[in-house]
C-alpha cells in the first residue's frame, strides 16, 4: 500500500550517460556507449553515490537507452553494463527506457515514467527529491513531477541552463549541493550560485525550510 505523501522520503534520481558514465565521441557527436570497451564511469561517480547513500538517500538511475530500439545496442551488453554499474556504484536501482520517440511510451524522458516508477518503488516524495541530468530531457522530466533539478556540465550540454534549479560542475559537486540543501546547513555554507539563487524560493517551498535561502 502506498505511503501517504508526508511519510515519503527524499531520494536522488541520476541520469546515466554524461552524469555517471563517460560519453563517447562518435561521428562528430558525444553519444552513449554501445560496447563494453567504451563503458567507463566518470571520476567521482562512485564517491558521490556513496556519500548520498551514506546520508540515507535512496539513489536510483533513470536512463533513456534508445539505441536498444534502434538495434545499435545489444540487450546483453546493456545488462552487463548495468551489472557493472550496480557493482561499482552501489546504486539502489536502475530504470531503463528501451524505446525511441516513435514508440510513444510513457517512460522516455522528458516523460516522467521512470521517475514515477522509482517514486513508487522507493516511497519517494518527488517534491523533496533531486533529479540530476545533463540534458534538457532530464531536467524536463524532473520538473514534470516537481523534483528539484540539477544540471551537470557534460560535453553534450546544450545552452539551456536557466531551466534547472541548480547547476554543478559534475556528479561530485551535485552530490555536495544536494547534501547541503537537504541538510539545511547554515546560510554561510550555502553554495553561491546565481542559478541556485534564482531557484531559492522553489527549494524553500519544496523542502519546507523556515528561512528563505539567500
Ligand atoms: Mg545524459
Ligand atoms: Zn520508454
Amino acid at each position: 500500500m502506498p505511503r501517504p505523501a508526508e511519510k515519503r522520503r527524499p531520494g536522488v534520481l541520476l541520469d546515466r550517460d554524461g552524469v555517471l558514465v563517460r560519453l563517447v565521441w562518435r561521428a562528430g557527436r558525444w553519444v552513449s556507449p554501445r560496447q563494453l570497451a567504451e563503458f567507463a564511469l566518470l571520476p567521482g561517480a562512485a564517491a558521490a553515490v556513496a556519500r548520498l547513500r551514506a546520508a540515507g538517500l535512496p539513489v536510483v538511475v533513470v536512463t533513456n537507452q534508445p539505441d536498444l530500439a534502434r538495434g545499435l545496442l545489444e540487450k546483453q551488453t546493456l545488462a552487463e553494463m548495468h551489472r557493472r554499474l550496480a557493482a561499482q556504484l552501489g546504486v539502489d536501482a536502475i530504470y531503463v527506457c528501451p524505446h525511441d520517440d516513435a514508440d510513444g511510451c510513457a517512460c522516455r524522458k522528458p516523460r516522467p515514467g521512470l521517475l514515477l516508477a522509482a517514486a513508487r518503488d522507493f516511497s519517494l516524495n518527488l517534491r523533496r527529491s533531486f533529479l540530476v541530468g545533463d540534458s534538457w530531457k532530464d531536467i524536463a522530466a524532473g520538473r514534470a513531477v516537481g523534483c528539484l533539478t540539477v544540471r551537470v556540465a557534460s560535453p553534450a550540454l546544450e545552452a539551456e541552463l536557466g531551466r534547472a534549479d541548480f547547476s554543478a560542475a559534475g556528479i561530485g559537486a551535485a552530490a555536495e549541493l544536494i547534501l547541503r540543501t537537504l541538510c539545511r546547513l547554515p546560510r554561510r555554507h550555502r553554495i553561491a550560485d546565481p542559478v541556485a539563487n534564482r531557484a531559492a524560493r522553489r527549494v524553500s517551498r519544496n523542502l519546507g525550510l523556515n528561512r528563505a535561502v539567500p
